[in-house]
């Protein structure tokens, strides 16, 4: 194997920089404990309050996560296309939003006047794109559109890092039906696939009822990761296992059962959500389709979004202890990371190559670990501090070779920072190990 071909930490660009030295920022806007690591750890930048520069672990991160979703969204017949940011705002005026978008809507003119808004999701765009062949035949249906794109919110308040920023990242489909029941069975597909996303994902998850805001819809549900800071309360009812976000419950009662000491509130962050729309935005906007006895008639839309860039972030505000960033096994940027001794040390030279060798090995033998194998080759660093700064990024496996690599039969040193368990293996134990207790 090419020596260049290994992630090397010595190449990565990755600044390690205390928060209050970093221009851009300042202390108090610092409002949560993911913030501060992804800040302060190299993972992202912040450029402007509420938008951030993706570094290259933060990019490897969120890589993982896009892979996962357009796996899921394969699955279920999704077409990955890309619409425009700059969407005109007649459309906008058309399907009625204009008048109740209130001043987070980004909104710009060209130099002729022409106004646009900057999309903060993109119902619009796809019901435009859709009207613009119609009519299509009912054959082309259902139709499963998605996107993953920036969105832009002039949000009051930018806070807590990526959780809620004003550029972001959103991975949203738009659903096309021929009729309410088949749209119906599209919105529970979905959902499904939302579960499936949500299980790989390897964060604790909870799909409570949604309030459709000034998306709209007739039906839609939220899912949530639960965490102290999060700015949603959900209520979850232990009598009747009803959920649903606070705001569709008149009080501190359960809607359906009607019981108030049965319920539990929990600050929660809303990390996806999705809405039945029937034909809000097909009719006004004219996204049609010829029926069978050659009639033109309004499509049944769905539209679906996950928070990506605030997916990543939540994940690590749920795992994360205040000073040591903790990532699930599915986004972590790298799982394994190699420790060989400081330069110039007696171990270097009795473990000579060992390092390069057990990279390549591991890669081998798990063909999962592709790529998710770093080599910590700051040698002028001791063992010690290389430890430590690969538990402050969370990787989960640091393999530091010592001198019991030079044994007869090599042992190595397993630090599986997760679970705070230290173990010499062999490597046929060392794999085994790896394999067993990750979750890929
Ligand atoms: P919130 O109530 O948190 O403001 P929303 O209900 O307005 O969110 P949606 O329109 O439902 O958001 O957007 C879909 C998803 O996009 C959300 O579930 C969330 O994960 C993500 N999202 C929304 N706003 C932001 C933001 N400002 N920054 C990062 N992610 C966001
Ligand atoms: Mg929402």
């Amino acid at each position: 194997m090419a020596i260049n071909s290994r992630h090397c930490l010595s190449k990565i660009f990755q600044p390690i920089t205390a928060v209050s030295k970093t221009a851009n920022i300042g202390h108090k806007d610092v409002t949560s404990k993911s913030q501060r690591l992804m800040l302060e750890l190299g993972i992202i930048q912040q450029a402007n309050p509420g938008s951030f520069h993706f570094l290259p672990l933060g990019i490897k991160s969120l890589n993982k996560l896009k892979k996962i979703v357009d796996d899921e969204m394969c699955k279920v017949g999704g077409q990955r296309v890309m619409f425009p940011s700059l969407i005109n705002t007649k459309l906008w005026e058309n399907s009625g939003r204009l008048e109740n978008a209130g001043p987070e809507l980004f909104q710009l003119k060209d130099r002729h006047d022409h106004s646009y808004v900057l999309s903060p999701t993109h119902e619009e765009a796809a019901s435009e794109l859709i009207s613009s062949v119609s009519p299509l035949s009912y054959k082309q249906f259902p139709l499963r559109l998605y996107q993953i794109t920036s969105k832009f919110r002039d949000e009051m308040k930018p806070r807590f890092g990526l959780m809620r920023g004003r550029e972001f990242l959103m991975k949203d489909m738009y659903t096309f039906d021929i009729d309410a029941q088949s749209a119906k069975r599209t919105y529970e597909e979905i959902c499904e696939s939302y579960n499936k996303i949500f299980e790989r994902i390897g964060v604790g998850f909870v799909k409570v009822l949604g309030t459709s805001g000034n998306i709209g819809g007739s039906l839609s549900h939220e899912f949530h990761f639960k965490a102290d800071i999060g700015e949603d309360k959900v209520l979850f009812c232990n009598g009747c296992n009803y959920s649903a976000n606070l705001e569709l419950c008149k009080s501190h009662t359960c809607p359906k059962c009607g019981v108030e000491k049965s319920v539990d509130i929990s600050n929660c962050i809303e990390v996806g959500h999705t809405f039945l729309l029937g034909d809000k935005y097909s009719k006004p906007l004219k996204a049609r389709f010829l029926s069978k006895s050659g009639k033109p008639e309004d499509l049944q839309m769905g539209c679906y979004g996950l928070g990506l860039s605030r997916i990543l972030a939540a994940s690590v505000e749920v795992l994360s202890s205040e000073q040591e960033m903790r990532w699930p096994d599915t986004l972590a940027p790298y799982n394994v990371i190699i420790v060989p001794p400081k330069a110039g040390s007696k171990e270097e030279k009795s473990t000579k190559d060992v390092a390069e060798k057990l990279y390549t090995k591991i890669e081998d033998h798990i063909p999962e670990l592709k790529d998710n194998v770093l080599l910590d080759d700051r040698l002028f660093l001791t063992i010690g501090r290389r430890h430590l700064d690969a538990r402050r990024v969370g990787y989960r496996y640091a393999i530091v070779i010592n001198q019991r690599a030079s044994e007869n039969v090599p042992l190595f040193e397993l630090n599986d920072i997760k679970t705070n368990v230290q173990v010499y293996l062999d490597e046929n134990q060392l794999y085994q190990y790896i394999k067993e207790n990750t979750l890929l």
